[in-house]
């Protein structure tokens, strides 16, 4: 990759030049999404184009050690999904997954203005690849995949008089490296079938302590456990500041 021109797409092009005021010289980090980040030096500036030459590239830069699919039942304020959404990029969550779930406020999202918030996100954050968008998926669908997750892998926050572990109890039996599911209902939490077909699939049912969180505070919450748990958190950011 080292000597290899890189080409901006417009979008990018007019925002490191015109927001961001990147002259010819400069040097910039570009991230491609698909777990690269490149060093590159401005050669060419301009809103139409602007072309740069890769210094230097990185893989997985700012990729968390484990694979998180973060699902959310979807609620009734579209704001607050999309506050879900980008604070879920942050925190490190590698897919995220609107359910459908029998209290779900709605059925839908906007795919389009998702997309745009995940990029700003992944950018911001400093992050190289960008987490997959699941379409809004039946729960009982949500339960049966993706393939790969191990047993014992699949976390559901509830609350019930039940003595259901901690979800940091229930991080104790996972590894780094390892792929994990964690599931939030929606503003009406999960109806009683639901946790049902989630335990009789083999899901851990897990309390987020005496508070009830909002469910976008649980889903936050619960992907911040997991980075501070599972993540490696040695990793040195001195390149990002
Ligand atoms: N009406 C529900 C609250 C739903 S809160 C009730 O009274 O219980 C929305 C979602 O956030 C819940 O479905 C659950 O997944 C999660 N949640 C909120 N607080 C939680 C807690 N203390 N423990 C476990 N899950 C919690």
């Amino acid at each position: 990759m080292h000597g290899r021109r890189l080409v901006l797409p417009p979008g990018e092009a007019r925002h490191a030049t015109r927001a961001l005021r990147h002259t010819q010289g400069d040097e910039i980090w570009v991230v491609d999404g698909e777990g690269r980040r490149h060093r590159v030096r401005l050669e060419q500036t301009g809103e139409e184009k602007t072309v740069g030459t890769i210094l230097d590239t990185q893989n997985e830069a700012g990729e968390p050690p484990y694979q998180l699919a973060l699902g959310l039942g979807l609620l009734k304020r579209r704001a607050r999904y999309e506050t879900f959404l980008e604070k879920a990029v942050e925190l490190g969550a590698t897919r995220l997954v609107p359910l459908r779930t029998r209290h779900a406020e709605r059925d839908t999202l906007r795919a389009d203005r998702a997309e745009r918030l995940l990029r700003a996100a992944l950018k911001q954050s400093g992050r190289s690849r960008l987490p997959r968008l699941d379409a809004p998926t039946p729960f009982p669908e949500a339960l049966r995949g993706p393939e790969g997750t191990p047993p014992g892998h699949t976390l559901l926050a509830h609350r019930r008089p039940a003595a259901d572990p901690s979800l940091t109890e229930a991080l104790a039996g996972v590894s780094p490296g390892r792929r994990l599911r964690v599931l939030v209902g929606p503003e009406g939490g999960f109806s009683s079938d639901e946790v049902e077909a989630a335990e009789e699939a083999g899901a851990t049912i897990v309390s987020l302590g005496p508070r009830r969180l909002r469910a976008e505070t649980a889903a936050l919450a619960a992907a911040a456990a997991v980075m501070l748990a599972l993540g490696d958190g040695s990793e040195s950011q001195r390149d990002l500041i």
